[in-house]
């Protein structure tokens, strides 16, 4: 087992702005971290860096404990799973997973012992003859997993290694990554741009926005305790709801009641923490979705668009009036301008 730790890592590309800038992490030894982010926040260059695939422009990444800013991919002890999965066609399924170890110049017996327990793990055994062309999605997934596992390496780094595959089976593969994961002990570093993948399967989340971290820590660390609007708004589905605490008119001061200057205070709420009340807040309605167990209801309160989740079947017609209320203990408070989290 290796720990993984960038301190202060940079990256630009010419003259662009730093499409990695400054990112510092540890991915503790055997821990599942999801680097999670939207697209070209720089998710995949930081995966890249630790790879050793790109040269970074500043700071320092160890494995084990030990620099290896600038040694080759070969030398870092990584192995890596990648979306299109990057088979060759021309080789069979048991070529495909070997190839790598005939490379390193791995002795016969020992490839021969590394790919039977892979295929054992991976239940490829039906398939070792079969070009990659012949083979479903989840199964050239397995192949690609396959490869990461023969080379036996502390460190597994994944690129969206899930994205191509429709989403029942996405569901399935999420639990058997992380199951290799445990099983095998393996420090595994996972980039997606899927909160629901990053909530459910890993230990750590690194959520990155335009090449900084934005926060760094469990998915329930995350969901209950945002450090910003953006994180706030971007783990949970629907989003939090987050508007100024003016605008919530006379019971602002109910809802900012911490010795704030309101002015400059925005508040934070759940869609699940939203009810209504007969003594809440005024909002006009703008559209109701029925969900089965229960409804999403858009809704106004003046010129902010506000979402409550009601439990169960609720029915009004756009432009209605309902009355809105959440308990005080489940608003987060945020400042407006730099949009972080007020303790
Ligand atoms: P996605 O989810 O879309 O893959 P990402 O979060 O993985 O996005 P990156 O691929 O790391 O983002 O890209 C981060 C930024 O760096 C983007 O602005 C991208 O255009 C830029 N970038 C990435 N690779 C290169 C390159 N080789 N040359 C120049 N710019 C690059």
């Amino acid at each position: 087992m290796a720990e993984v730790e960038l301190s202060h890592v940079t990256k630009a590309f010419g003259e662009q702005a730093a499409a990695v800038n400054d990112v510092s992490f540890t991915a503790g030894a055997g821990d599942f971290v999801a680097l999670l982010g939207p697209s070209g926040c720089g998710k995949s260059t930081t995966l890249r860096l630790i790879a050793g695939l790109e040269t970074s422009t500043g700071g320092v990444i160890r494995i084990g404990g030990r620099d290896v800013t600038g040694a080759a991919p070969a030398e870092r002890g990584i192995s890596m799973v990648f979306q299109s999965y990057a088979l060759f066609p021309h080789l069979s399924v048991r070529q495909n997973i070997v190839f790598g170890l005939e490379v390193r110049g791995v002795e016969k017996q020992e490839r021969a012992r590394r790919l039977e327990r892979a295929v054992e793990i991976l239940g490829l055994g039906p398939y070792l003859d079969r070009k990659p062309s012949q083979l479903s999605g989840g199964q050239q997934q397995r192949v690609a997993l396959g490869r990461a596992i023969v080379a036996e390496t502390p460190v597994c780094l994944m690129d969206e290694p899930l994205s191509n595959l429709d989403a029942q089976l996405r569901l399935e593969m999420r639990r058997e990554i992380r199951a290799l994961q445990r099983r095998l002990g393996l420090t595994l570093i996972y980039v997606t741009h899927d909160q629901v993948e990053a909530m459910t399967m890993a230990d750590r989340i690194v959520l990155m926005n335009a090449g900084r971290i934005e926060q760094y820590g469990t998915p329930e660390e995350l969901y209950d305790r945002p450090a910003t609007i953006f994180t706030a708004r971007f783990v949970g589905t629907p989003p939090m709801n987050v508007l100024p605490v003016t605008a919530l008119g006379e019971a602002a001061a109910h809802y900012g009641s911490r010795g704030l200057e309101l002015a400059k205070v925005s508040l934070g709420v759940r869609p699940e923490a939203v009810r209504l009340s007969d003594d809440g807040i005024h909002a006009s309605v703008t559209a109701v979705e029925y969900l089965g167990a229960d409804c999403l209801l858009e809704a106004r309160i003046g010129d902010h668009a506000i979402v409550a989740r009601i439990p169960g079947k609720f029915t009004a017609g756009a432009g209605e009036t309902v009355r809105l209320a959440f308990d005080a203990s489940a608003v987060h408070h945020f400042d407006s301008e730099t949009g972080r989290r007020i303790q």
